[in-house]
């Protein structure tokens, strides 16, 4: 009998964040398969008696490139076992799952997702910024700015001052980051932070705007970038950060006084 494939999300590298769901599946798991960003506390709930893979990037290695994550999905559960395909955050969002469901389909093979909290969501509720806020942002776009083998990330050419932004694999050319949001619409003056390490013990927020972004400190990797209005409504007293970026961050001004403004010049820039 063909056994069958977990896509698994771990959440952002907190255990406390994963789901029950996930928590099971990785109790009766034959077999595993984890990205490099899971952590030993999560990998530790794994049975001694299933086998345990990393295929994730190492220390500079390579990773395991992605058609042989494939074959080993597929090959294993042909064996009849039950696989667990581990990523970080959730597995739909910048996980390659498509690619992995794809096999799996094709090799006749059942596949169940297992939703995980993704680093967006992570970040947001570590720095208690709404993602969404009633008559100031309306939208969330999800964007990434690794660069595609072909060249630069594909992003909308037009996106909402009303929208939230959040950016995943940033990068640290901010610069060029914050000249294609401003090409792309959005004002100079938009607020933006920087999230290293959402939900983990190493969380550290640098806030900035749009314009001031370039002078951001390079944060520890994973780095998030959070782009929008809502920025303002940051805790000041959940931000893990060191007291000199303090004086390095623009004046934002909280989101009631942005909302007071009467001149809409002044808002739009
Ligand atoms: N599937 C994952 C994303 C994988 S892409 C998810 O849903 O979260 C990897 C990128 O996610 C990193 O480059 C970074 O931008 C972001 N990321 C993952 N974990 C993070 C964390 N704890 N803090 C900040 N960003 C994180």
């Amino acid at each position: 009998m063909k056994g069958k494939v977990f896509l698994v999300g771990a959440g952002p590298g907190d255990p406390e964040l994963l789901t029950l769901k996930a928590f099971r599946a990785l109790k009766t798991a034959d077999v595993v398969l984890h990205d490099e960003l899971i952590g030993p506390e999560i990998l530790s709930l794994v049975p001694k008696s299933a086998q345990l893979r990393s295929v994730g990037k190492r220390c500079g290695k390579k990773s395991v490139p992605q058609k042989e994550i494939n074959a080993l999905l597929v090959q294993f559960a042909l064996l009849g076992l039950q696989v667990v395909r581990l990523k970080g955050g959730d597995p739909l969002i910048f996980g390659r799952a498509g690619e992995e469901m794809e096999a799996l389909r094709h090799a006749g093979i059942e596949v169940e997702i297992v939703p995980g909290v993704t680093a967006a969501l992570a970040a947001a509720a570590a720095t208690q910024i709404p993602l969404t806020y009633r008559e100031k942002s309306s939208a969330l776009v999800i964007l990434t700015g690794h660069h595609s083998d072909s060249g630069l990330s594909n992003w909308p050419a037009s996106l909402s001052p009303q929208a939230t932004i959040v950016v995943y694999m940033p990068g640290y050319d901010y610069q060029h980051t914050a000249q294609r949001l401003i090409a792309a619409g959005m004002r100079k003056s938009t607020p933006c932070a920087v999230i290293s390490q959402a939900a983990s013990s190493g969380e550290q927020v640098f806030r900035t705007n749009l314009q001031a972004l370039p002078q951001a400190p390079q944060l520890a990797a994973p780095t998030l970038l959070v782009v929008g209005e809502v920025v303002r409504f940051a805790s000041h007293d959940s931000l893990r950060q060191p007291e000199k970026w303090r004086a390095l961050e623009p004046n934002l001004i909280s989101l009631a006084e942005f909302s007071e403004r009467a001149d809409p010049q002044e808002q739009s820039e």
